[in-house]
């Protein structure tokens, strides 16, 4: 039951770098945001280890503690910073009105304007040993990771765009890479499938799937099968790189925002907008191209400037 009713300027729903940022510039413009966390507090960034791309840390910086300095730097100007879910949300297409939003399916908020910031989740095979090895051995980012296995042999799953792009930037750094394949045929464009057919430290392997991530404390190996042989044999590599997909968080929008066919929000050109005034997009969230921390960041400050701006609109009017 909707019991308790708030209101609010701005509510940022998510707490990555593109949410903590759009609370940055959204406290510094006096227009007092409110945060909801969401399910991964810190987003996919506390899932990682060393940090060591984004500017500012030239020694790099662990994922969890970096996500604890943007929330710091955040609450400093005053975000209110909350736990919890949103769970259901009722946008208004008229210009000014409130946006409803509900967490944890009790408490309701009425905001003028909304910054969704939700992120999204990379796809893994769900192997136990997958989750075992988790930030250390298997990764979901080779541009974050790559360096950490320099000179050894690593292991990509998928085959699509992003595991032909992803194989090829670490076949650059590393030793030996193997390109897994369930099919036997690649989904990604044909640029890249010549690009990585023409690498030579890149094995591809068709017909392989993944069955399990060996190691003590760290990755020493996969075993792998050949679905179409039956054959199984085990790949000595040090590193496990996932590049099966990711899913943007916008399920609880997609009734109401315009998305892509794969559920990314649609922003217009150069802005963070939505097609609902108010709404605003940024990160993960909408950003299917990049999806880099820094990137993410700065789109969480164009939202909250966005919205700083449509605020002041709608109060001249
Ligand atoms: P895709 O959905 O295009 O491809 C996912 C790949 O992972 C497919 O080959 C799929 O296999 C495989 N896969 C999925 N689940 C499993 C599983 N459980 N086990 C093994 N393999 C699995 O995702 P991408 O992230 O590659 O690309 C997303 C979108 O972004 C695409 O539109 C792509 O073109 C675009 N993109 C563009 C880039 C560029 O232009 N530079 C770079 C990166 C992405 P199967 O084919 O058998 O289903």
């Amino acid at each position: 039951m909707n019991t308790e009713i708030e209101k609010t300027n701005c509510l940022i729903i998510g707490s990555g770098p593109a949410g903590y940022t759009a609370a940055i510039y959204a406290a510094r413009a006096d227009l007092k945001p409110i945060i909801i966390q969401g399910l991964e507090p810190g987003g996919q960034l506390t899932t990682t280890t060393d940090v060591e791309n984004f500017p500012g840390y030239p020694d790099g910086i662990m994922g969890p503690e970096m996500m604890e300095e943007f929330k710091k730097q955040a609450e400093r100007f005053g975000t209110d910073i909350r736990w919890g879910m949103v769970t259901s949300t009722k946008f208004s297409s008229e210009k000014g009105s409130w946006h409803e939003v509900v967490v944890d399916n009790k408490k309701t908020i009425l905001a003028k304007t909304v910054i969704i910031a939700t992120g999204a989740s990379a796809k893994y095979l769900g192997l136990e040993s997958e989750s075992k090895f988790m930030g250390s051995g298997v990764s979901a980012c080779a541009i974050c990771d790559g360096f950490f296995y320099k000179g050894q042999d690593v292991a990509v799953v998928g085959g699509g765009d992003s595991a032909a792009e992803e194989a090829t930037y670490l076949a650059k750094l590393c030793k030996k890479v193997y390109l897994l394949v369930r099919k036997d045929t690649m989904r990604a464009s044909k640029i890249m499938q010549n690009r990585v057919a023409n690498i030579s430290n890149l094995e591809l392997l068709y017909n392989h799937e993944a069955l399990e991530v060996i190691g003590e404390k760290t990755v020493t190996g996969v075993r792998v099968i050949n679905n179409k042989e039956n054959k199984e044999k085990i790949l000595d590599v040090t590193g496990f790189f996932l590049a099966i997909g990711h899913k943007p968080n916008t399920d609880v929008f997609q009734a109401q925002l315009e998305t892509n066919e794969v559920g990314y929000i649609i922003t217009k050109p150069d802005s963070s907008l939505t097609n609902m005034p108010g709404v605003f997009a940024s990160g993960d969230a909408q950003d299917h191209v990049y999806r880099q921390a820094v990137t993410a960041a700065g789109s969480g400050c164009m939202a909250a400037l966005d919205a700083e701006k449509y605020l002041a609109e709608i109060e001249s009017q």
